[in-house]
């Protein structure tokens, strides 16, 4: 098991207004299935078409049922979990089973019946409940997919847009339907990334793009176009860790200035000055890498969340003061005023004004890691070597053409590229075979957080001293159930080695760890031995006073 816990956020706004027709659930059934279900431990199925939603028919009639953790935001369960039922509630025409899972925290599925369809009555709530729970150990599972005759198109049968019964043709996999001539519905197999918040990072994304358009414009020559897309993805089809899943534009701008940048779910642009300047597809490969890795390793968004958590803890502290409008909750708090596509425009602005001004350092240190390891990994000294060019290059021309560095948007100017060069020149960046895992259990052994760390990069001592770099970074990124209880300052992990000696590992980004979030971070300090060779009696993570039992996984 890698990530224990993956999620999805889909804004789904389920219009399950008043009803014309009648209750769609009778508070009778809801008083006879709490009676039958509350302390029961059942064993909710992990979804295999990983939609939130799974429609289900049942006596000719449709209806559905949704996982959901904390309304409004759903997410998939790709594996089965043990629960326990906490309470059966009817409330307005849904009913819900409360439950509690070590793993995820509270959770509740809610069964519904559309509007045209009859009430949910005991049978067809029976016949959903099959498909959701299970009580034991026999396996019964959804029919996979059903192809549609007339069109060709297969969906998931879990959908709720399969053809009449007269064209439906059943198959248990892709390979099964695509033999049969069939193609796969465009919506039921949407791709989406496999990341926490999904739906706000695309906010970040749509707002940074309206700003690129004030900017400038796309070159019109369709060569430049493809030379880019085709470097972009050679990056992408040789990325040294697994994807999360974005899906990747590569456009070249029609500006002259000696750059390149990405928005938030995989938006890169290179602009001409920089294909003009590059002697070699290598350098540009170089910049694409480091360009993918600000959005593999969620930059902005990370920014964006942050400066939330931030600005929550302060209002929670009651700091945070005249804006305040006197709102319900804490969140209501932050997010008012100026509203972005759902989100406060103080938050979104500071996760995108790093287009122009620059990322911290610390997340330039992580995508140059990421670059460094892809183009060592391709091409041995020579990708490093290009890369350093290419980031003098980079120097030399904030240098000829006097840019202020402020203007200077993802490559700033010295003394940030100076450090950068020489890191590129005097380290080495190496992947675990296998993460290595720093999990953290509660007192009833739950995993609440785990640490999941994927590459180290070493500089050494000569150029660390010079330019005040950490010897060794650790990348790695972070998972957090609902015990976490609320978002908390992750400082530094310390482990104790078999001699007794302490080691100690900072986060300098001094980000936060949330409920139900993934988070990456970087990891810096000095680290005598590669992570996945470390001897270690104990390990600590200081998680602003999480109360958590932590122990290392190397395996
Ligand atoms: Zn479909
Ligand atoms: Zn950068």
């Amino acid at each position: 098991m890698v990530n224990f816990i993956r999620f999805l956020c889909v804004a789904l706004c389920l219009c399950a207004s008043g009803d014309v027709f009648g209750k769609k659930v009778s508070g009778r059934l809801g008083k006879e299935l709490e009676k039958e279900l509350k302390g029961r431990n059942l064993i909710l199925r992990g979804s295999i078409h990983q939609n939130p939603m799974t429609y289900y028919e049942h006596g000719g009639n449709v209806y559905y049922y949704q996982h959901s953790r904390k309304h409004p935001v759903l997410f998939r369960i790709e594996r089965d979990e043990p629960v326990l039922v906490r309470a059966v509630k009817v409330r307005d025409d849904e009913l819900r089973i409360e439950f509690r899972s070590a793993r995820l925290g509270n959770g509740l599925v809610t069964f519904s019946a559309p509007l045209h369809s009859p009430p949910l009555n005991r049978a067809a709530f029976d016949a959903g409940f099959a498909l959701c729970f299970s009580t034991g150990e026999e396996s019964e599972v959804l029919p996979d997919l059903v192809g549609n005759t007339s069109s060709s198109v297969y969906h998931v049968a879990s959908s709720n847009h399969l053809p009449d019964a007269d064209k439906r043709q059943a198959f248990r996999t892709h390979a099964e339907a695509e033999g049969a001539g069939m193609r796969a519905c465009k919506l039921c197999f949407l791709r989406m990334p496999l990341v926490s918040d999904y739906a706000t990072e695309r906010t970040l994304a749509l707002y940074a793009s309206q700003q690129i358009q004030s900017m400038g414009q796309l070159a019109t020559d369709d060569a430049v176009q493809s030379r880019a897309r085709e470097i972009g993805q050679r990056v992408l089809d040789n990325w040294p860790v697994p994807l999360q899943g974005y899906k990747y534009r590569f456009s070249v701008m029609e500006d002259d200035e000696v750059n390149a940048y990405a928005l938030p779910t995989g938006f890169v642009f290179v602009n001409r000055g920089l294909l003009e300047a590059a002697e070699s597809d290598l350098e540009i490969e170089g910049v694409i890498a480091h360009e993918i890795a600000h959005v593999e390793r969620r930059h902005s968004y990370r920014i964006y969340r942050n400066e939330k958590k931030k600005q929550m803890i302060s209002a929670a502290a009651g700091v945070l003061v005249g804006v305040l409008t006197g709102k319900k909750s804490k969140e209501d708090k932050v997010e008012k005023a100026v509203i972005f596509g759902g989100l406060a425009y103080n938050l979104v602005k500071a996760a995108t004004d790093v287009f122009y001004e620059g990322y911290p350092r610390s997340m330039e240190e992580e995508a140059d890691a990421m670059a460094a390891l892809y183009l060592e990994r391709q091409y041995g000294g020579d990708g490093l070597a290009e890369m350093t060019r290419v980031l003098k290059k980079l120097r030399y021309y904030t240098d000829y053409v006097g840019v202020d560095e402020k203007n200077m948007r993802a490559f700033r100017s010295h003394p940030l590229l100076d450090d950068r060069i020489a890191a590129f020149t005097g380290s080495r960046v190496e992947v675990f075979d296998k993460p290595v895992r720093v999990v953290g259990r509660n007192n009833r052994g739950d995993e609440v957080v785990t640490l999941e760390m994927s590459c180290q990069r070493w500089t050494t001592s000569a150029v660390a001293s010079r330019y005040s770099l950490d010897p060794t970074q650790i990348l790695g990124k972070a998972y957090a159930t609902a015990d976490i209880g609320k978002p908390r300052k992750f400082k530094d992990v310390v482990f104790t080695t078999l001699a007794g000696r302490k080691i100690k590992l900072d986060n300098k980004e001094d980000s936060l760890i949330g409920p139900y979030e993934d988070q990456g971070f970087l990891l810096r300090g000095n680290l005598p031995v590669k992570l996945d060779e470390l001897k270690a009696k104990g390990v600590k993570v200081n998680l602003d006073g999480a109360k958590l039992k932590w122990h290392l996984e190397t395996e």
